[in-house]
């Protein structure tokens, strides 16, 4: 007989583990929400699409991975298409468009600051050594007991990964501009941090822009979430939308079954994709207590006709670092950034719309400016408003409430210190040896290839080590 696994929540890395396990495992999905995909959520609105949660795609070689093993051409299955100049970035009285041309890249930064362009190659050869060595030593391995942290040999790879130095004195040292550094400090906020605390091992996320690109999903970027439904529905995975889990049951130190809002179920193993806070009080334990990342504020606009925009566009904030000082104390940035996602520039399957977000603080702090912080950058970009036919409002508490986030955190803890980045939470509950953990709030992170990668490999450890 088949062993039995059961999964609480639908996001991507649950899905991906679902996925990997139903080789040898009669799988049960259990999602509060009536459709899978966690925080890639279509939202159709009169006629308008919005995907909402992961807007900018990369590494597809991670999805397509996962989804070999059960379709026949995962290239056709998810037809990843490149956006070569993807991300449109103001910043003061400078314009730079990120692309993976390096030439490209070094004269638009030449118009900044000549030194900077001389070192961008540099920075270049830098973040593709951080990457490699991310991938061996981290984004690859499961953290399933003390012993896998406790390796010298991670211990020695850390250390060649700038772990004391942040994200920002990494930056100061290729670039002298202080406004080309803020383009690449940017990138702390995939995961929910600031450039002036996290380490600077993270420069490797600009790997998956600046090296491998960015990419968009003929139909929406939530065709992701949708092709892993229909495998699953393909390998009879047992998909139990709008029921969620309550509670545990224990013996001793394995989990035998969960009570859900529509009834009791026993397996074998018990896999949690939701928040990892606030699953810890199902069995019995205090929320923990650490940092937590950022959360975002977001707008959904419908056009009456299309905008001159890029398929990403950024306008910086005049002081950044005082955006992230305000966030880390709870509050909104006096002047936040603001980010646009127009899939329209690359794809006409839809009608014109923007995915606009800020970032928030995980708190609940008024979000009544923001939306005059949206209209000034939709001005900016010289949208007229009067084309503006519809403006859906999403604070936070959406997040919170929609995905059980706790206080809308979308990354959980914050990687804002060396031990919240390198110490999230495990993968393997540290009592109950039949309960894993994936998904953006444990190791090795959020990000959408990032925590499907991570299922994937969880899964894959199971299945070799549990027979
Ligand atoms: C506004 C926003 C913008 C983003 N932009 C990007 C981007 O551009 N690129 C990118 O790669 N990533 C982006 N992300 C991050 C990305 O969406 C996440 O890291 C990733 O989708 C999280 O996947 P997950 O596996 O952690 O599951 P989640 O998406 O967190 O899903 C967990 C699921 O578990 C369910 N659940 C929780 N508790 C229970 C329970 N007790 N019982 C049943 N179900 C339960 C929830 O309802 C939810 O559906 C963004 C996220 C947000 C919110």
């Amino acid at each position: 007989m088949r062993k039995k696994a059961i999964i609480i929540g639908g996001g991507l890395g649950g899905l991906a583990t679902a996925l990997t396990l139903s080789k040898q495992y009669e799988v049960h999905i259990f999602e509060k929400n009536a459709s899978l995909g966690g925080k890639m959520k279509v939202i159709d609105i009169d006629g308008f699409h919005f995907d909402f949660g992961p807007n900018t795609l990369t590494m597809p070689h991670y999805f397509w991975r996962v989804i070999e093993p059960f379709c026949s051409n995962p290239k056709e299955k998810l037809p990843f298409r490149h956006i070569p100049n993807a991300t449109h970035h103001q910043i003061g009285a400078h314009e730079v468009v990120f692309t993976i041309d390096e030439a490209e890249m070094k004269a638009q930064l030449r118009k900044m600051d000549e030194q900077s362009a001389e070192n961008y190659p540099a920075f270049l050869m830098e973040i593709k050594r951080l990457f490699r060595l991310s991938e061996e030593t981290f984004l690859r391995k499961t953290f399933f007991k003390k012993s896998d942290y406790l390796s010298l040999q991670l211990a020695g790879d850390l250390l060649k990964a700038h772990p004391f130095q942040t994200l920002h004195t990494f930056l100061e040292t290729y670039f002298p501009h202080p406004e080309v550094q803020k383009l690449f400090e940017r990138f702390a906020t995939y995961i929910g941090s600031s450039p002036y605390a996290t380490p600077a091992t993270f420069a490797m996320i600009a790997y998956f822009e600046l090296v491998e690109g960015t990419y968009y999903l003929p139909g929406g970027a939530t065709k992701i979430a949708e092709v892993f439904t229909e495998l699953l529905h393909q390998q009879n995975v047992h998909i139990h939308t709008t029921e969620a889990v309550e509670q545990l049951a224990t013996d001793g130190e394995k989990i035998i079954g969960c009570q859900t809002t529509k009834g009791l179920y026993f397996a074998d193993i018990f896999i949690c994709n939701g928040d990892y806070d606030l699953f810890q009080p199902l069995l019995g334990r205090r929320v923990p207590y650490h940092e937590l990342s950022t959360s975002g504020y977001v707008e959904l606009i419908g056009l009456k006709q299309p905008v001159p925009l890029h398929h990403h566009n950024v306008w910086f904030s005049s002081n950044y670092k005082q955006e992230f000082t305000a966030l880390r104390k709870g509050h909104y940035a006096p002047e936040p950034t603001v980010y646009s996602c127009y899939p329209y520039a690359s794809d006409t399957s839809h009608p014109p719309a923007l995915f606009v977000l800020i970032n928030a603080p995980n708190a609940t702090a008024s979000d009544e400016q923001q939306s005059i912080h949206v209209t000034k950058a939709l001005e900016k970009w010289g949208i007229p408003l009067e084309d503006i036919v519809l403006r859906k409002k999403l604070p936070p508490s959406y997040i919170e409430q929609n995905f059980s986030v706790r206080n809308g955190a979308i990354y959980g803890q914050a990687s804002n210190s060396l031990k919240s980045s390198f110490m999230r939470p495990a993968n393997r509950d540290k009592k109950y040896s039949n309960l894993y953990y994936v998904g953006g709030t444990v190791h090795p992170g959020g990000g959408s290839p990032i925590v499907v990668k991570g299922g994937y490999h969880v899964a894959k450890r199971i299945l070799a080590e549990i027979k």
